[in-house]
């Protein structure tokens, strides 16, 4: 790989042992300059490590540095001999991709980057979710102009952290085609029709009873290269156009499907999907729930709807009525990540919700930081005072969840108890701790 072949002049990034910016750029020109001579294209990606501050923050300068570290590995594990890999500053790199035919061999190599990043990686022992955002741009491009082109794949790249979508493409973006342009949209609808999505199950454990009660039903989209890309990255492009409904009409049916499977076996849990903002906005929405619990015939006490806190908060009024006849139903609603966006108390008052699920990053960080231990403590507090049981996710350590049962949280759900994973793992799961 060209990072081994220019190792020798100097221009090295210590942190990970890649060209820096400025030799970087040189390679640049020398692959747009050869690619005008053989008619190639070349594809530049900036790659930026979302959040990297935060990783900063709360887990150490050290740390952020074994993350760079570990990113320039992924590139290098990932990419062809013939690529160049360069760290631009901070937590932004930047690859060279010559002799690409079309975009779609670009796509390719994106995918498999993003998904060594699906799971989160094991640093010091601490384990750290790391998720990155790409900008693609091409050269020869509508501009023509190799130093333009840096600046078009790290526009693209911005536009992909914003609308956490994973990568973007530059000529789509110019062609004013929509924020994850038509080819990602186009791809989506074909999985879903298809049939080609899978369901994940992750446990939810009763704290007190210490039993596996219940099941969150997290949508994975499999990637032909390998992996999973996650739905972070294709629930916002689905929202933004009518396949959300398609998309939660599905997680539903197969959620409910399933939960009858295990009720017929005498497995009795109770299953959770989670709804999008937009779904909530769909006036049809407690009508679609009422017919797929008659289909499955699921009694609809098992079934627990999951809505962010944001959603909650926007067109109050329209969205309270369609909460109150899911209520009326008899489903459980849950306010997901709870104290990650702003929420009134006076408005939890009045909402028609059964449960709040304290958002991962606070219990992630309980343990270092008596703040958010303090914040932990409070939420669990606040159910008891309002009635609402209480959901910790992102336990992530014993320790934690020993906390978590000490201040009184009613459930557990994160990676100590169970990694979200398909039925037969899951059930292996419950009986080795049942
Ligand atoms: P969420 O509903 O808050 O789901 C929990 C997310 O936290 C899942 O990520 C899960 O894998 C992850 N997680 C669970 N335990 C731990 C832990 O101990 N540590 C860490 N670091 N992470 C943990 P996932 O599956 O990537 O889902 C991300 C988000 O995508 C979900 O957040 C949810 O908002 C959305 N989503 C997933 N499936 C669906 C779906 O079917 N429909 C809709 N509308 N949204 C979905
Ligand atoms: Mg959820
Ligand atoms: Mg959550």
């Amino acid at each position: 790989m060209n990072y081994i072949e220019s190792a020798d002049d100097g221009q090295r990034d210590p942190v990970t042992g890649l060209p820096t910016r400025y030799e970087f750029l040189q390679s640049l020109k020398q692959a747009a300059t050869a690619a005008e001579r053989s008619g190639d294209h070349v594809a530049l990606l900036v790659l930026d490590v979302n959040d990297f501050q935060n990783i900063n923050l709360t887990a150490g300068h050290a740390t952020g540095d074994l993350v760079l570290r570990e990113v320039a590995q992924v590139l290098r594990g990932e990419l062809r001999e013939i690529d160049t890999i360069g760290r631009l500053g901070d937590d932004e790199f930047a690859i060279i991709l010559p002799s690409m035919m079309n975009i779609d061999h670009a796509i390719l190599a994106v995918h498999k980057v993003l998904g060594q990043f699906d799971y989160p990686i094991s640093l010091s022992g601490q384990s750290i979710d790391v998720r990155v955002s790409i900008g693609i741009a091409m050269y020869p491009d509508i501009s023509g102009d190799d130093e333009q082109l840096l600046s078009h794949a790290t526009m693209a790249m911005m536009r992909a952290k914003k609308a956490q979508t994973g990568f973007e493409i530059f000529e789509e973006i110019s062609s004013g085609s929509g924020v994850a342009g038509p080819r990602y949209e186009g791809e989506l609808r074909r999985v879903i029709e298809d049939g080609g999505l899978m369901l994940h199950y992750q446990a939810k454990q009763d704290l007190k009873l210490e039993r596996i009660t219940g099941v969150e039903a997290l949508v994975r989209w499999p990637d032909p290269a390998g992996g999973f890309r996650p739905p972070d990255q294709f629930i916002p492009v689905a929202e933004r156009s009518d396949l959300i409904h398609k998309l939660t009409s599905w997680v539903l049916n197969t959620a409910l499907r399933q939960c009858a499977e295990w009720e017929r076996r005498s497995l009795p849990l109770k299953v959770a999907v989670n709804l999008s903002t937009r779904s909530l906005k769909d006036h049809d929405l407690p009508d679609v729930i009422s017919h797929a619990l008659e289909t499955w015939r699921v009694n609809p006490k098992r079934l627990t709807l999951e809505v962010t806190e944001t959603a909650m908060m926007e067109e109050r009024e329209y969205i309270v009525d369609v909460l109150r006849r899911l209520s009326d139903i008899g489903v459980t609603l849950s306010i997901d990540d709870f104290g990650s966006g702003y929420s009134s108390l006076q408005y939890l008052r009045i909402l028609p919700v059964h449960e709040l699920k304290i958002d991962k990053s606070f219990v992630m960080a309980m343990e270092q930081n008596q703040s958010d231990e303090n914040i932990v403590r409070t939420v669990i507090e606040l159910g008891r005072n309002f009635g609402l049981k209480i959901t910790a996710e992102g336990v992530e350590t014993e320790r934690a969840l020993e906390l978590l049962k000490e201040l009184g949280c009613d459930m557990g759900q994160g990676y100590f108890i169970h990694r979200p994973s398909d039925v037969a793992t899951l059930e292996q799961r419950i009986n080795e701790l049942h």
